[in-house]
């Protein structure tokens, strides 16, 4: 079987994306979000990426075009999902959510339609076990910005098949990433490292170890990464993060990951980050 339609199920900052890097490489998309304002930001973020894209000579005007002409959108999965090869379903990081929705994606999609979660940490195997096709369930965990990371963390729930894993390895290989196949614990492997890393971060901001930027200029120079850890959980999204650090704490049951309380407070203020203008850093 060849993936040729996929929808994206949420539009937010991974959903928008997703669609643009399956369109940019000749896929069907449908992008369903239940708000209608994010849908339109995510076509208007889309073309600004797009049109960057062409400035710098990466695509030409043509394949911009054609990139926009495959994707459409939807607000509910009975509409934009009933049609597809694959869904990508990328809301919020809330396991109650994301079971409803595989629920609904098991009834209204084709007997054949593979199902994969965009999630950064809530195990594919509960997510599977929502459904009556554990095999086609699989964890396909994008990096953000998508278009531009080359990862995606290929994630094998305890029913998982062979055939979906090979599926979904050549799909990333079609839209120009490296899938790297890791099994189901939580945080997988990238937040497991990452996220005790931001947590500790913020653990020394809060107690006045360093300021902010003292902090990501330690690890920028001094560790050889490209980003600050407090400039990458404001790219991530606090809430994001937060809600990781509470499945890590949760299913592990070690105190090592319990959320930083300053990481708690930026989150109840609204704080999130780049998405709400102020995190760690403010953003115009
Ligand atoms: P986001 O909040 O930016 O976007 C989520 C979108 O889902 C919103 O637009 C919301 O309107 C929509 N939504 C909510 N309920 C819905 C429903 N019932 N049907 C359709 N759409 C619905 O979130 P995000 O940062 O894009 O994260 C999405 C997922 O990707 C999460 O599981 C997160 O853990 C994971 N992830 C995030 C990052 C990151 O850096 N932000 C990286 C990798 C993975």
């Amino acid at each position: 079987m060849s993936i040729d339609r996929i929808a994206v199920v949420g539009g937010g900052t991974m959903g928008n994306g997703i669609a643009h890097v399956a369109a940019q490489h000749g896929k069907r998309v449908c992008l369903i979000d239940v708000s209608d304002d994010v849908l339109a930001g995510a076509l208007e973020t889309i073309r600004k990426n797009l049109d960057r894209q062409v400035k710098k000579e990466i695509i030409d005007q043509g394949a911009r075009d054609e990139t926009l002409g495959r994707i459409e959108t939807a607000n509910d999965l009975e509409t934009g999902a009933a049609d597809v090869d694959l869904v990508v379903e990328a809301v919020p990081e809330r396991p109650e959510l994301k079971y409803q929705i595989f629920e609904t994606l098991d009834r209204v999609t084709g007997p054949d339609t593979i199902l994969a979660s965009n999630t950064s940490s809530i195990s594919i195997t509960e997510i599977a076990a929502r459904t009556k096709r554990p095999e086609l369930v699989i964890g396909m965990h994008f990096m953000n910005p998508v278009p531009v990371m080359k990862l995606i963390e290929v994630i094998r729930g305890l029913a998982t098949s062979d055939e979906t894993t090979r599926q979904t390895f050549r799909l990333s290989e079609e839209l120009g990433k490296t899938p790297v196949e890791v099994n189901d614990f939580p945080g997988f492997v990238s937040n497991r490292v990452l996220m005790p890393m931001v947590n500790e971060a913020v653990f020394a901001l809060m107690e006045g170890v360093a300021e902010a930027e003292a902090i990501d200029t330690v690890m920028k120079l001094g560790m050889n990464h490209p980003m600050g850890p407090l400039a990458l959980a404001d790219l991530i999204g606090l809430d994001t993060c937060l809600n990781i650090l509470e499945v890590l704490h949760r299913e592990l049951g070690d105190d090592r990951y319990r959320p930083c309380p300053l990481l708690r407070k930026y989150v109840a203020a609204g704080w999130l980050g780049r998405k709400s203008g102020r995190g760690f850093f403010t953003y115009e």
